[in-house]
This record gives C-alpha cells, structure tokens and sequence, in this order.
C-alpha cells in the first residue's frame, strides 16, 4: 500500500486496536501492547516496535502510521505560555495553549475546528464553524505539545477543553480521547484534572452526567439574565438560563466535586452589582464556584475588560452571598492565547 492510504493509527481506542490485533491475526494482548506504545510511551513510528512481531509490525506498518498535529507556529508570551498553531491533516489548523506553572502545566485544548456558536465576544466565534475534530486530533494536540515542550510522562499535567470549539457538540471524539487521555495504560492524566467547558449544550450536559466515569465541567455562565445571555450567546435563545441552571442542579456531583461556572467581564454589559445578584440568586444550592474572567480584547470586537476594580467588587458580593468567586486573569494575552482571543489583548 502506498502512504496515500494508510490510516493515522491515532486516537484508536484499546477496544479498537485490540479488535486490529485480532483481525492481523495477532492475540488480544498485542492490541494492548500497541496501545502502551503509542499513548504511554508515545512512540512515534509504528516500525520501531520491536517488541510485536515482525509479521505484524509489518502488516500494521504497510496499514497505518502514527501522525501527530504538525507545529505550524508558536507563540510564546513573557508569562510563560506557549500558544502553538496545530496544523492538521487535511490543512485545517487548530490551536493549543501550554501553560507552566510551579506545581503543574495546564493544556489548553480545542474540540472543533472554529466554533458554530457564536457568542459575541469571543475571537473564535468570528471563524464559524468548520468540523469536528476526531479523537486522533484531540489526543494529537497533548502528544504534539508534549514532544515539542518536553514534559515528561511523570509531570502534573490538567487538560481543559478551552480552546476552539464547543466540546459538548463533538461529545463522542471528546469522551474517547478523554478515556485514553485518563487511561493509566494511555496518557495517564486522571479525569478530575480534565475539564469539558460548555456554552451551556443542555442535552449535552444531561448525556455527559450519565457517563459512569467523566471529565469535570465548567458552564459559561457570562449574564445574569435570558436577555442580556441572549444578546451575547445566541445559543442561550435555544437553551434559556432556567434550562440550563436545571441541567447543571442536576448534574451528578461526586463527592468533593464543584461544578465551575464561567463569566467573562464584559465593562458595562454584564458587570453591575445588581448583576452580581442575579448571579448568586441563579447558582443558589448548586455546588459550585465561580471564576470570574476580565474580558481579553481584541481590535476585531467591541468589548472592553471590566475594570480590576470592578471584578473585585463583583467577587465580594459574590462571597458575601456564599458563592465562591475566583478572578481568572487569562494568560498569554500578548500572543493571543488568551481565552477567546485571535487578536491582541489590552486588559
Ligand atoms: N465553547 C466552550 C469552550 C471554549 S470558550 C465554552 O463556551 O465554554 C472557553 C471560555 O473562554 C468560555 O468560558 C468563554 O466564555 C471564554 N471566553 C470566550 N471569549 C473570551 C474573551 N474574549 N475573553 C475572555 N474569555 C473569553
């Protein structure tokens, strides 16, 4: 077979590649070698497996190969992060954001080439929406970042889905590369260090909460009130606050677990005090916090971020009702890295 037809073997689940194994003619056990190999030690080239037989690593060499994202560009901003363009098979691009901190690096993934949603005051939005990302992309993005930044299979790593896309809306790919991104036997990255962030896909979140074993979910939550939601998500017109509030009440909550809502600070659109309010009275008695965003600007958009000042006032009357309030000052703003940026940030 000629390299035109062979398949990217990434993103393959264990089921899948030990169903492969067996169809080769191969044990079980062999499809869960490979599986080691290819998300464990995230070996690059199928050939280089020694320890499969050379029949099979032959069969499977003149089959599939092992494709990661190709770094078409990367940005790295004076704190630290890193955005990376992600060059994809078929010529599309997505984008990736690695951030360092002391304890712990958090990768910052995308689920879809552009995003459908369009909610007024994210860059991404302006793109519209190309298609689904697969599993092999998805996963791709977190092998592609680790090679090139060297971070070893032992660091603390967190993966959020924050990037392009509504993950919710490509459910299926999402799950599956966050069960082999879970995996002790693929990326080992624990699903409470996995986060599925949602405009608010109500069934979506429904289907999520009957998932035995799941990443955690944050809801952008953005306004107080249907108009103001409206006017900035339209998405909110199909899916109202009450619908959503409803989802996220019932959502199955382990333990410990906290559902995390997301407000981007919008100056004078959805920052007054009496916003605050509307807020705390919405989440009331659901195990939750809070992370508040100064809005990341940019000159295609016409928001401006909410004053520090004003955040903080925000977040104290957030907490004096008992909702925990957290100020999320996005990184990598001068690379456009930022939540929802493709442009330079003033904030
Ligand atoms: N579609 C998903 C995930 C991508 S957006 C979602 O909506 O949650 C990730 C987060 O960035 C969301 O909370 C979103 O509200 C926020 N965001 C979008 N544009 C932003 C901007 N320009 N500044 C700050 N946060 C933004």
């Amino acid at each position: 077979m000629t390299e035109r037809h062979s398949r990217n073997i990434l993103g393959l689940s264990l089921a899948e590649l030990e169903q492969l194994a067996i169809a080769l003619g191969q044990s079980r056990y062999r499809g869960k070698q490979l599986y080691r190999a290819i998300y464990a030690r995230r070996v690059q080239s199928l050939e280089s497996l020694t320890d499969l037989k050379r029949e099979f690593r032959g069969a499977l060499a003149s089959q599939y190969h092992i494709a990661y994202p190709e770094i078409q560009g990367e940005f790295a901003s004076r704190d630290g992060a890193v955005r990376s363009v992600l060059r994809l098979g078929d010529g599309n691009t997505v984008e990736s954001v690695y951030m360092p901190e002391e304890d712990r690096t958090t990768l910052c993934l995308s689920s879809q080439v552009g995003c459908g949603l369009d909610c007024k005051f994210c860059f991404t939005g302006l793109l519209g929406m190309r298609r689904n990302l697969t599993p092999g992309e998805i996963i791709g993005q977190v092998l592609a970042i680790a090679k090139a930044r060297s971070i070893p299979r032992r660091a603390r790593l967190n993966i959020v889905f924050m990037g392009m896309g509504e993950p919710l809306l490509n459910l299926p790919a999402v799950m599956q590369s966050a069960r082999v991104l879970a995996d002790t036997d693929g990326l080992g990255i624990p699903l409470r260090r996995i986060t599925i962030s949602t405009a608010g896909v109500v069934p979506k979140i429904h289907e999520l909460g009957r998932e035995p074993a799941r990443p955690k979910l944050a809801v952008s939550l953005n306004a107080s009130h249907d108009e103001q939601r409206t006017a900035l998500m339209p998405l909110n017109r199909k899916y109202p606050l009450r619908q959503l509030l409803d989802a996220c009440r019932v959502f199955p909550l382990h333990p410990r677990e906290r559902l995390t809502f997301e407000y981007v600070m919008l100056d004078g659109i959805n920052d007054s005090n009496a916003d605050a309010e509307r807020v705390a009275a919405l989440v009331r008695g659901i195990r939750s916090k809070i992370n508040l965003i100064p809005y990341n600007s940019g000159a295609e958009l016409p928001y401006r971020p909410s004053p520090l000042k004003r955040v903080m006032e925000f977040q104290e009357i957030l907490t004096a009702r008992n909702v925990p309030a957290f100020i999320r000052i996005s990184r990598g703003q001068d690379v456009r890295a930022a939540c929802g940026q493709l442009s330079l940030a003033g904030a």
